[in-house]
């Protein structure tokens, strides 16, 4: 087991680490509820860029149990395990026909750990990946499996961002729907202009579309790349009353907001080669094999970097590339990309699209913490009146009072973390910091 986050800005400090291969293993070490009983954290995949996942006890990997992924192909689901990915559950989900909604990314996380920051993909018709559970079943913190269901258990909207405060989970089960196929064009330079003046119109241009602006120097307006992923058979037109507008026809337009079909593959940060992408150039595909940005064999990203995203109410997104425009240099000295997408509404008491149609702003940052954490607070004094919340698996300087104020349902949230784990097993200083516990 790894001792830092993937990006190895993180070394975790847990006293010990638990790697179980049986699930009985896993029970006991739950069971063990005695005073000597430590506390205790899930390190999943690590692609969180903050502390989130560590303990001063023992951090667990469930990496070295039983994968599961059973699909059922009459009730349009599949049961995974608590440490499975989406890389390894998605090439039997579509072999069976079937389909995930959406994807973020990179498919190398798993699908425990994404949930728990409220890890999203793109589309004004799609919301967090969470929105894919229909259950979760959890060891809890006095060692008591507990199922979760989505319609009847009124702890679900809690849990479905769960940042591990609530206990292990130990398997999901997600909602699945027919498989689709996905064409990823890239167009480049979209005109500023059109882009603060008809943003929902871009966002709703595919299934999936990702804006990135290339910043300059001086900060002058500048152009934009979108990466837009269109879904074949479209979405039917009355399931996507958000105007989705996904056609061949539009797959073969030569112009996209004023922007043109770039003629070769692009990376998301122009200038890097671009052989760790999904296919682009309108090559129709699994959407397994296509709605990430990176392929599973590839590194994602750039591997050597830190990240933050705020999201915020989607039709603040003019304001907020505006105000980002005005960071002029200091931007693009740190940030080596910018990713700007949309995140439907959800009722997920903690996710950052609580009851909120979302513009998502992405940074990719170059590997310069103090740098990075220097920019922080005045880029949330220019979003955070535009009701930026920060993803909680990225790198922010949000404070608890201020988190409390722009999550209805905080207080809410951590009573459900305090029920569920009386004795603080799961606490650790990320959730204290947060304000989501005490102890
Ligand atoms: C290159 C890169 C690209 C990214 N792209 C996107 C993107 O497109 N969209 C986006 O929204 N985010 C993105 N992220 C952020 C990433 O999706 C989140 O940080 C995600 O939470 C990481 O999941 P993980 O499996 O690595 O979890 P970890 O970082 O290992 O853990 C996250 C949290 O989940 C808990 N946890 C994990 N498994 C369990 C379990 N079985 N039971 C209980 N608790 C558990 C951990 O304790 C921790 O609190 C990206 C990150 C990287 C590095």
């Amino acid at each position: 087991m790894r001792h830092t986050n993937w990006a190895g800005n993180y070394r975790y400090r847990a006293a010990a680490l638990a790697e179980p291969t049986t699930a009985a293993q896993l029970r006991d070490l739950l069971a063990d509820t005695g005073p000597a009983a430590g506390r205790l954290r899930v390190a999943a995949t690590g692609h969180t860029f903050n502390d989130l996942p560590d303990t001063t006890g023992t951090l667990l990997t469930l990496r070295s149990l039983p994968r599961v992924c059973e699909v059922d192909t009459a009730a349009r689901t599949v049961r995974i395990d608590g440490g499975a990915s989406y890389g390894e559950i998605a090439p039997a989900v579509q072999a069976a026909g079937l389909a995930l909604p959406n994807l973020a990314s990179l498919p190398h996380i798993s699908v425990a750990g994404a949930i728990a920051t409220g890890t999203h993909g793109s589309g004004v018709g799609n919301k967090m990946l969470a929105d894919a559970v229909v259950g979760f079943e959890v060891l809890t913190a006095d060692g008591e499996l507990r199922q979760v269901g989505r319609d009847d258990d009124p702890d679900f909207p809690a849990l479905a961002t769960h940042l591990g405060a609530f206990g292990v989970i130990t398997a999901l089960t997600l909602r699945l729907e027919p498989t689709f196929d996905v064409a990823t064009t890239v167009y480049l330079g979209l005109p500023w202009d059109r882009l603060t003046t008809e943003f929902a119109q871009i966002a709703a241009g595919g299934y999936s579309v990702s804006v990135l602006p290339q910043w300059t120097q001086d900060g002058a307006a500048p152009e934009s790349m979108a990466f837009v992923k269109r879904r074949f058979p479209a979405v039917a037109r009355e399931e996507t009353p958000r105007g989705v507008t996904d056609s061949a026809a539009a797959a073969s337009t030569p112009d996209f907001f004023g922007g043109r079909p770039a003629d070769r593959m692009m990376h998301l940060t122009p200038g890097v080669d671009p052989s760790a992408c999904t296919p682009q150039l309108g090559d129709v595909g699994p959407w397994h094999l296509r709605l990430a940005h990176f392929r599973l064999e590839a590194t994602p990203s750039s591997g050597d970097e830190l990240q933050t995203e705020y999201l915020m109410p989607i039709g603040n997104a003019a304001a907020a590339l505006e105000q980002l425009r005005q960071l002029g240099g200091r931007l693009p000295a740190l940030a080596t990309t910018t990713e700007v997408r949309t995140v439907a509404a959800d009722d997920f008491w903690l996710s950052p699209a609580y009851q909120t149609d979302s513009v998502a702003v992405h940074f990719t940052w170059k590997p310069d913490q103090p740098g990075v954490q220097a920019l922080l607070p005045e880029l949330e004094a220019r979003l955070g009146p535009l009701g930026a919340r920060p993803h909680w698996g990225k790198l922010f300087a949000t404070p608890a009072d201020r988190l409390n104020q722009l999550y209805p349902r905080f207080g809410d949230a951590a009573d459900a973390v305090q029920r569920w784990d009386p004795n603080g097993r799961f606490s650790n200083d990320f959730l204290r910091r947060v304000g989501l516990r005490i102890d």
